[in-house]
């Protein structure tokens, strides 16, 4: 346990639900690994609440928060600044209080990026990147790489309004180029510029919930056959730790990810607006893994022929 006394500074998560978040554990352990006198506490925040709770951050002069799920569009239009990336975004998922003026920033854009190059050795600015699905993560994903340095994106949804919604945001506001590729059907070869996107594409990022815990059978229907070996292929899903969509890029050759690494890296940010000190990764990571171990759901799944996608 941490040593709460007249001095500590609090940090937290909204959310709701909130119980299942991992940040307490990974926040926590960092602060006591560095002998800081902060405390990470989870807020379970009922979406008619949330704007008297991001009050409470200046009334109760928290350090700040983390934002998650229901409450990352909302919380944008109640803070006093929003970084680039958040106002880009439309989301927040941090929250800053610097003597009660409280900025929102996105972090979890950045994580991905961070984690890319960490893991990957993969430089944004190397070239085009592919996105699957259009939904929050795309957007915290596409805008940061739009505004680190990605020359251009190739955006594919099962709802193809959303994917051109995001391009247009992309190339109003940012000096990268996005175009939409269509939503492949199963079995399809690749039609309407997959073969160039794949041919181009430095890494692709799956960012639907396809494949998520417990729909694990779940992929989107990428042609996988036209992918190239050693291809990076990254899933912003971490439960499970391998989903199908990794299976059938490992199968076609491509070096995988999952969204361990951007969850980590997007606290890892949060961590150093709050406190101003790099945290040690390394502890966080730990922490990570020893919250997922129990979770993890990595019983084999079926898998169609790969030569059928
Ligand atoms: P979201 O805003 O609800 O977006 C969901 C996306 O998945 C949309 O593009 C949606 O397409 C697509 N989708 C869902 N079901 C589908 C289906 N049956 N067929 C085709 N497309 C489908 O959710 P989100 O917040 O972006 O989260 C998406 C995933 O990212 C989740 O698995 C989440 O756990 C993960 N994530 C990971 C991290 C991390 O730190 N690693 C952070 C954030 C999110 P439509 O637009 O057509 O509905």
């Amino acid at each position: 346990m941490l040593e709460i006394n007249g001095k500590t500074r609090i940090c937290g998560i909204f959310g709701y639900p909130v119980e299942h978040s991992f940040s307490p554990a990974m926040h926590n352990a960092a602060f006591k690994d560095m002998g800081l006198n902060y405390a990470y506490v989870p807020f379970a925040v009922r979406p008619e609440d949330l704007a008297g709770a991001v009050s409470s951050i200046r009334h109760l002069n928290l350090a700040g928060v983390n934002v998650t799920v229901p409450h990352k569009q909302a919380v944008a239009g109640l803070v006093d600044l929003l970084s680039p990336a958040a106002r880009l975004a439309g989301a927040v998922n941090t929250i800053v209080d610097s003597g009660g003026v409280l900025t929102g920033h996105n972090t979890d854009g950045m994580g991905f990026v961070r984690s890319l190059e960490e893991e990957a050795g993969t430089e944004i600015a190397s070239g085009p990147a592919l996105i699957i699905g259009a939904g929050g993560a795309a957007r915290a994903v596409a805008v940061a790489l739009a505004l680190n340095g990605a020359p251009a994106l190739f955006i594919t949804n099962r709802t193809r309004e959303k994917a051109a919604d995001l391009c247009e945001l992309i190339n109003n506001n940012t000096g990268c180029r996005a175009s939409v590729l269509g939503w492949p059907k199963p079995g399809q070869q690749g039609g309407e510029g997959w073969v160039e996107a794949l041919g181009a594409a430095a890494f692709m990022v799956q960012t639907t919930s396809m494949g998520m815990h417990p729909n694990t059978v779940e992929f989107p229907p990428v042609p996988f056959n036209l992918l190239n070996k050693g291809q990076v292929a990254v899933d912003l899903i971490y439960n499970p730790g391998r989903t199908a969509f990794m299976k059938l890029c490992e199968a076609a050759g491509c070096r995988v990810f999952n969204g361990i690494g951007m969850l980590l890296h997007q606290g890892v940010m949060a961590f150093e607006l709050w406190t101003g000190r790099t945290p040690p990764v390394d502890v966080m990571r730990e922490a990570l893994r020893r919250c997922l171990e129990g979770r993890m759901q990595n019983a084999e799944i079926f898998l169609p022929k790969i030569d059928t996608y």
